[in-house]
């Protein structure tokens, strides 16, 4: 399975230098030859090889020094994006071929991964090291990458990368990586549990709080003041219709605001981890809260729990539910002990009398949350 890693690149001034020159080549090249491929085409009714292109391709390099500046490499896949391109032309698939424009055309170029060994040891071309932020490049030597914070490392062979600048400005690169399926069914490296709570919507294993966005609390309120207000008025009156509207404009606001909300944070949690653990929805925990509704907090968690089971699907993720009479809250999640007293849902932290930990109430159910979605994945692959 192949799988494309996008990082955020930071290049410094002579890395930006050198990518423009590259994208700069590359454009030269797969111009240059597409030229050449079009007249041998029209002309002499052949085809101009791959192989031939890359042999004339080293007179090149004699003849206009600098692009020996740039990886040679991406001047290779050039080409063959070059042939790809053509064979699609003579397959009928597209119409025209163009050249590419300084403008008009992705500031972009491909360098494939290769591997050399010098005195007993493996080189790659392209490596990448999550721990130091950092993606070691052909000609470019290391670049700063900024993205998959909670990767240790891609899990697989590097196959390729592509450097672009989106239109932003912006720079990027693209890796992609041969991951072997034994590995991503048996070794998912980022597993995280998830206690839907009131207050803080998710609370994490991975010690992070998520809040319910203050601006659903607005659009609620407002909602409430509405709907009251439109008791109050006479069915069929204008005034009646108008206050019926702003009610209806205010339920769709609402629902824009918590679809976003809900898509902010699944998007996260399912790019960033492997394995996703909830609790099934625990209705009978949520009456405490009277800041927020409890229609408001079900609608919401139940959406975020579909959501981010049709997301874990899309991203090929792993998406586990556990049954919700597991007491997540009461355990020690260090050395399994039950705490009664920990079901008064005012005990915020508690030390286990055990083992001494000290806990926080929700990051503790998050942790016993996440291990018994190790035990039940561990159960499905027996
Ligand atoms: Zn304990």
């Amino acid at each position: 399975m192949y799988k494309a890693y996008k990082f955020r690149l930071y290049p410094n001034g002579w890395q930006k230098e050198l990518i423009h020159k590259t994208f700069g080549c590359s454009r030269f090249i797969y111009n240059r030859y597409l030229e050449k491929k079009k007249a041998l085409y029209e002309e002499e009714k052949e085809v101009l090889s791959c192989f031939d292109m890359i042999k004339d391709l080293k007179n090149l390099q004699v003849e206009h020094p600098y692009l020996n500046e740039v990886d040679s490499c991406s001047l290779r896949c050039s080409l063959f994006n070059l042939e790809n391109a053509f064979k699609r032309w003579y397959k009928g698939q597209v119409e025209y071929l163009k050249f590419k424009g300084k403008y008009n055309s992705k500031r972009s170029y491909r360098t494939n991964c290769i591997s050399n060994t010098y005195k007993d040891k493996t080189y790659q071309s392209i490596e990448v090291d999550l721990k130091r932020h950092i993606i070691k490049l052909p000609k470019l030597k290391e670049v700063s990458i900024k993205g998959y914070r909670k990767l240790e490392y891609l899990p697989g062979k590097i196959i390729n990368a592509t450097v672009e600048q989106a239109s932003t400005g912006k720079y990027y690169v693209s890796v992609l990586v041969e991951e072997s399926d034994v590995y991503t069914k048996l070794r998912p490296r980022n597993i995280i549990g998830i206690d839907l709570g009131i207050r803080d919507i998710v609370i994490t294993s991975d010690n992070e709080k998520i809040g319910n966005p203050k601006l659903l609390e607005k659009y609620e309120k407002r909602i409430k003041r509405c709907s009251r207000e439109l008791s109050r008025r006479k069915k069929g009156s204008s005034n009646y219709n108008k206050t019926k509207n702003r009610l209806a404009v205010l339920h769709q606001k609402l629902k824009n605001a918590r679809g976003h909300f809900i898509h902010q944070i699944t998007k996260k949690l399912v790019i960033e981890n492997d394995i996703i653990v909830t609790e099934s929805l625990k209705i009978k925990d949520m009456v405490e809260e009277k800041r927020l509704s409890k229609q408001l907090i079900n609608v919401s968690l139940g959406e975020l729990c579909r959501v981010l089971e049709y997301k874990a699907k899309i991203y090929g993720k792993k998406y586990i539910k556990i049954d919700s009479f597991y007491p997540s809250s009461q355990k020690c999640s260090r050395c399994g002990y039950k705490n009664e007293k920990v079901k008064d849902l005012r005990v915020r932290s508690w030390i286990c009398p055990e083992c001494g930990v000290n806990h926080d109430r929700d990051y503790n159910a998050s942790y016993n949350i996440m291990f018994e979605g190790i035990k039940k994945y561990m159960m499905e692959l027996k």
